[in-house]
């Protein structure tokens, strides 16, 4: 994905007429030690609606090192209170806070759909995730199971606890504004750690209605702080303060290096959630019909901005032509709109950046790739579009595996169909990327399923099902390109935010010698 300044992207372009009401415009601050303020320059950013760039959703804080300083302040000086909080009371908070996202969802869900731009349904699924996250997660409050094993010798017992990392910075992306942001805070906080959290710029609304959301159900002052920014400037500065042990981010491949290697220097901790360029395989023996409804979604879910999107469809040559069919149909089908708009299907995608990079592709798989442009292709700029991101969803057919659009992450309402002979010749274009998120197959046959579900190199995979759905209780993440081997969600974030202690207590009333320092003893009784 693009790197530029994305709030400042979000209004370039020829459609930013503003309308007068300027001055309605609500201001937002950080959150800083249990307090709103300003950024300590003073200065705003505007948070823009995708859908039509003439609504400002809000100004907030364009930070600076000098803002992320103080968080970072602020949390070290929370840290050791927080920690030593008991685990399962930290649970009750976040219990509470669980309870407050449910009781203002519908605000939120609206909130969501202004800023990013998704359909309300799926707006509100996002915080439906951070919801289910928030409950799974605190119940670890009365587990965060570590274990105890025996010892070498007599008299000693040996155990492994988890201790929280410390203080933790938190960056994320726009394509998911309070579910990726609540599948990094919840672990932080149960395992007993304090963040600094930086939202994307372009959606910062969501993640300040979380914020504020753990204001009131009573997280202490200092453990949960709040910087508003660009990534050049607020993330760099997150990246490279070294009080903060653990650098959690969500984006895209490019920056995800650049956050690694950062961290690298200064031996930090570093989780990665990148990219994705995930596969559908569809069998002869596929239900073709369910097939194309799961691409459908797959593809133009969320505009197809995620990182899970089904952006190949890798389709047997026996079924092609009846798949491209009904899928092109299927595709012409849905309504383009505003979000907000329920009989919408597909809203607009983020920003002029994201218009040029997903129409750059388009022009890609045509002329250069020379892929077949089967449906869409174009931006729709006339009536209700003309002051939004709106792009046509679009379908590339007779694609060959290493075309640019098979291979490249597209990060829009863009689906490439590639023909195969037979699931061996699909498995290998499938894994043939340098992605590994996530993939699906569509067949009756059990054997298939299981062949592919063993061959994929993904982190998810689905069987009669598309690439997107995952659940909370299930570690998510990919290979390859697309981590660094961590997993968020399920029981498994816990490993990326609580370390390992092993323990030993000797109460022989002596000085016993482990095995390394003892040899000959340890074979005696
Ligand atoms: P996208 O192109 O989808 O915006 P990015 O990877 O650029 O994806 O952005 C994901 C998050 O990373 C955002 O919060 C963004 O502000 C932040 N970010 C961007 N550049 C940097 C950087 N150099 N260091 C740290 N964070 C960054």
């Amino acid at each position: 994905m693009a790197q530029a300044k994305k709030a400042l992207s979000k209004t370039s372009g020829k459609n930013n007429s503003r309308p007068a009401s300027r001055a309605a415009v609500k201001t937002y601050q950080n959150y800083i030690n249990g307090e709103w303020v300003a950024s300590q320059s003073g200065e705003m950013f505007e948070n823009i609606n995708p859908a039509d760039t003439r609504d400002i959703v809000g100004r907030f804080p364009l930070s600076t090192s000098d803002d992320v300083n103080a968080a970072v302040n602020a949390a070290q000086g929370a840290f050791d209170r927080w920690r030593n909080t008991p685990a399962p009371k930290r649970a009750e908070i976040l219990f509470h806070l669980g309870e407050i996202l449910i009781r203002d969802k519908e605000r939120y869900t609206a909130d969501m759909t202004r800023e990013m731009g998704k359909v309300l349904k799926e707006a509100g699924g996002d915080i439906q995730e951070a919801i289910d996250c928030t409950y799974y997660t605190a119940g670890e409050g009365r587990r965060l199971h570590g274990f105890t094993t025996p010892a070498e010798m007599r008299d000693k017992f040996a155990m492994c606890v988890r201790q929280p990392v410390g203080l933790c910075g938190l960056i994320t992306p726009w394509n998911f504004p309070m579910a990726i942001p609540s599948w990094k805070l919840i672990p932080a906080l149960i395992c007993g750690n304090t963040v600094v959290i930086k939202p994307a710029e372009d959606t910062p609304l969501s993640t300040y209605n979380l914020v504020k959301a753990c204001e009131e159900a009573g997280i202490p002052p200092g453990v949960v702080n709040l910087v508003t920014g660009y990534g050049e400037s607020v993330g760099a500065a997150m990246t490279n303060h070294n009080a903060l042990r653990l650098i959690s981010f969500t984006g895209s491949t490019a920056t995800g290096r650049v956050v690694a290697s950062a961290c690298a220097e200064r031996n930090a901790i570093c989780s990665l959630e990148m990219g994705g360029k995930n596969a559908i395989i569809v069998m002869d023996d596929a239900d073709v019909d369910l097939a194309v409804e799961g691409a459908v979604w797959g593809a133009f879910g969320t505009s197809g901005q995620r990182c899970t999107a089904s952006s190949r469809l890798i389709v047997h040559k026996k079924v092609y032509k009846q798949f491209v069919t009904k899928l092109v149909e299927n595709t012409k089908s849905l309504r383009v709109g505003n979000g907000a708009d329920p009989k919408t299907d597909v809203g607009p995608v983020i920003n002029n950046d994201a218009v040029e990079k997903i129409m750059g592709y388009i022009r890609i798989g045509r002329n250069d790739d020379g892929a077949k442009l089967a449906c869409g292709g174009k931006r729709l700029t006339r009536g209700d579009y003309a002051n939004g991101y709106f792009i046509e969803p679009t379908v590339f057919t007779d694609a060959a595996p290493d075309m640019r659009i098979a291979q490249e992450e597209i990060f829009g309402p863009v689906t490439t169909v590639i023909p195969a002979n037979s699931l061996e010749e699909a498995v290998e274009i499938a894994n043939g990327v340098r992605y590994g998120l996530s993939a699906a197959i569509y067949t009756r046959d059990v054997n298939r399923a299981f062949r592919a579900m063993n061959e994929m190199y993904t982190g998810i995979f689905y069987v009669n099902a598309s690439t997107i759905g995952a659940e909370v209780h299930l570690p998510f993440g990919g290979t390859k390109a697309t981590g660094n081997g961590h997993r968020e969600a399920g029981t498994q974030v816990l490993d990326i935010f609580s370390e390992w202690k092993s323990i030993y207590v000797d109460f022989s009333g002596k000085l016993q010698r482990a095995q390394i320092d003892n040899v000959e003893s340890s074979h005696s009784a």
